[in-house]
């Protein structure tokens, strides 16, 4: 997520160039055409959302291969289905979970983060209602944890009797969404528009510290945590008149199972979360070499969906630049009018409708483009070492928008604490404080630690890092070793408190 608390500080306007890049859309793209004038497009039976970019059959190259000899062979397998044909607000969903551990365990856990307490305040609900274990059924015993006015944060699946490493467990579920009118945040809907994103049961792994524990707190921005996934398949059911933008390679759309319903499906190789955007919907897809980019909002918004493609495209060419390769062959990008600022998930991104001369629309997209590297692709706990993926991200927008952190004066207790966890900035005299120790100082510590490294040598070094923690859950001891090579880089970090 931007932090709009440390948006605010921007400094510097917006280009306002409308901008022209690599493209095969197109302004001749009708679905283009339809998002730049008045007249809506609304989505038919047999129409592809893709606006007809897509290829549907062929082989699969595989969406996320950069690195791929980083992957988890014996990742989970998960396929998805959410049902958004009933009520509007309402979502109910199963999940089939296949998991083999890389260690002992005696119990499988999963996380409800929709459950998190801004979310709940504003409406929105996730309750497991069904769950088997290797086909039997079972009852999980739930937990709070930082949640008590819902099923609670955490479920736990007690297991018949313990596995070992590379054994294997099978979990099915069953829930429901409640969604909130008009959320500011990862979930929600309004009028013929749905988006949901990290909201079903996530499997609470992390390879070597084992099941994620940290609590849901009182805090704008993201706590999760995930190992990626083979995304075996992602079904969401609609009325036929909603389009769907997904996660990963879209497979296709068929009638759905009850009349004036149709149903699409999505599979991704690797990915670590799931984001969903439904509704009566314009759609624009453009393409940067290897990449599709698809952009997708409701009628009437305040920049073109083509706009908007060009611009996630100039910011990945500019960060491939700095950053190396983008993580996914699809990024899908819903442009959501209640959405505040941005929020990003592994080849999906949610946008505020904002104009391209809004002083932070450079920086958000940069920065929420850049989260495809610092979270997608390297993961990390958000609730725990939330600077792993917000300082970095926002060091990479500064550096594409050749522009710097702007003077730390919202610092206090949080002076020299980039490290803390957002529990910690949680707390009644550090929460204020969270935008600008960990993304404003965070960005300061990475530029600082640039320059007592050298440009060159420290670029090489976030490269290295990238490289060496592709796929997986990072910590601060990745970093440290990462950047073992220039020891005035780590002095800095050290000094600003990355390391507790
Ligand atoms: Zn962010």
């Amino acid at each position: 997520m931007t932090a709009a608390a440390a948006l605010v500080l921007v400094l510097g306007a917006c280009s306002g160039e409308s901008g022209a890049f690599d493209e095969s859309g197109g302004s001749g793209d009708p679905a283009d055409e339809a998002a730049a004038g008045d007249r809506e497009r609304p989505a038919r039976p047999d129409d592809d959302p893709t606006g007809g970019a897509q290829p549907r059959a062929g082989p699969d190259p595989g969406p996320s291969t950069v690195f791929a000899n980083r992957l988890w062979t014996e990742r989970p397998v998960v396929d998805l289905t959410f049902d958004l044909s009933g009520d509007p607000g309402t979502v109910t969903g199963s999940e089939t979970v296949v998991f083999r551990p890389d260690r002992r365990i005696c119990e499988v856990v999963f996380r409800q983060w929709t459950n998190k307490p801004e979310t709940v305040r504003l409406g929105n609900e996730s309750t497991i209602t069904g769950a088997r274990v290797d086909g039997r059924r079972v009852d999980p015993e739930f937990e709070a944890l930082g949640s008590p006015a819902t099923q609670g944060s955490l479920a736990r699946f007690p297991l018949p009797s313990c596995l070992g490493q590379g054994d294997r467990v099978t979990v099915d579920l069953r829930f429901k969404l409640t969604l909130g009118r008009s959320t500011p945040e990862r979930v929600g809907y309004s009028k013929d528009l749905v988006w949901l994103a990290t909201a079903f049961p996530l499997l609470a792994w992390e390879r070597g510290p084992g099941w994620a524990e940290n609590p849901v707190v009182d805090q704008i921005g993201e706590m999760t945590t995930s190992e990626e996934f083979r995304l075996d398949s992602l079904r969401v059911v609609v009325p036929r008149k909603y389009a769907v933008l997904g996660t990963g390679r879209h497979r296709g759309r068929e009638a759905g199972p009850t009349q004036g319903t149709a149903v699409e499906t999505f599979t991704a190789e690797s990915v670590r979360d799931v984001a969903v955007t439904a509704g009566v919907l314009n759609t624009v897809t453009r393409r940067l070499d290897g990449v599709r980019v698809h952009v997708g909002g409701p009628r009437g918004l305040k920049t073109r969906l083509g706009v908007w493609a060009d611009r996630n495209i100039r910011a990945i060419k500019r960060l491939q630049a700095l950053l190396g390769p983008f993580p996914y062959r699809d990024l899908w990008v819903s442009v959501l009018p209640d959405c505040p600022t941005g929020i990003e998930f592994p080849g999906a991104i949610q946008y505020g409708d904002f104009t391209t001369n809004h002083r932070i629309y450079d920086k958000l997209v940069a920065h929420e483009v850049a989260h495809m590297w610092f979270y997608g692709l390297v993961g990390n706990n958000q609730g725990v070492n939330p600077w792993l993926d917000e300082s970095f991200t926002s060091w990479a927008d500064y550096t594409v928008n050749e522009t710097r952190p702007p003077p730390l004066a919202g610092l206090d207790a949080a002076e020299d604490e980039v490290g803390r966890s957002l529990q910690w900035y949680a707390q009644p005299d550090t929460r204020d404080e969270y935008a600008w120790g960990v993304y404003e100082q965070g960005a300061a510590m990475l530029f600082q630690a640039r320059r007592a490294a050298g440009p060159g040598v420290f670029n090489r070094l976030i490269r290295r890092y990238i490289r060496r923690n592709a796929h997986s859950v990072a910590t601060p001891a990745d970093v440290r070793r990462a950047f073992s090579g220039s020891p005035q880089a780590i002095r800095v970090l050290r000094e600003y408190g990355a390391f507790r």
